[in-house]
């Protein structure tokens, strides 16, 4: 497992960035809740050179203006395909499978898991994205999972 390659790093969002809980209001919209030491490390990350990317499979305003307000630029919601897009980004940001890290908690994850150079699970991932992980976040989804990584990956970058 090389952490010093990684150059992108892309996030599932509920259950990695969320603690996986859906909160449905009335007019069908998600409201989400964000640990803010995640968006701390994801500016420190992306201030280091690096980039994030949100992957997720479902929709929600909530994302958008989490990912707005991060400056996170590569962002697809409402995905079914999570590898047709991987592989798009790939292109589109020119780096290559080792280059890049992936944190799910779930199944729709593991194909793209499967692929990446650091498939990385959170503590409270189902245990097949556990199994499919090189490194397992001691964090929960929601709980500072996120910062936890890009702690490790600064780390072991800047060593
Ligand atoms: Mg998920």
């Amino acid at each position: 497992m090389d952490f010093k390659a990684i150059q992108l790093l892309i996030l599932d969002v509920d259950g990695v960035l969320t603690d996986g809980r859906i909160v449905t209001t009335v007019d069908g919209e998600s409201e989400k809740v964000f640990y803010v030491q995640d968006g701390l490390a994801i500016k420190r990350w992306q201030a280091a050179g690096r980039a994030v990317a949100l992957l997720t499979g479902r929709n929600s305003t909530a994302v958008a203006y989490r990912a707005a307000e991060l400056g996170i630029d590569h962002v697809r919601q409402g995905v079914k395909d999570k590898i047709g897009v991987y592989q798009n980004w790939l292109s589109e940001l020119g780096v290559s499978d080792k280059q890049v890290a992936y944190m799910g908690d779930d199944w729709p994850d593991l194909e793209v898991m499967q692929q990446v150079g650091l498939p990385i699970a959170v503590a409270n991932a189902v245990p097949a994205v556990k199994r499919a992980a090189e490194y397992i976040t001691r964090r929960q989804g929601g709980s500072g999972a996120v910062a936890e990584t890009i702690e490790v990956l600064l780390q072991k970058q800047t060593q």
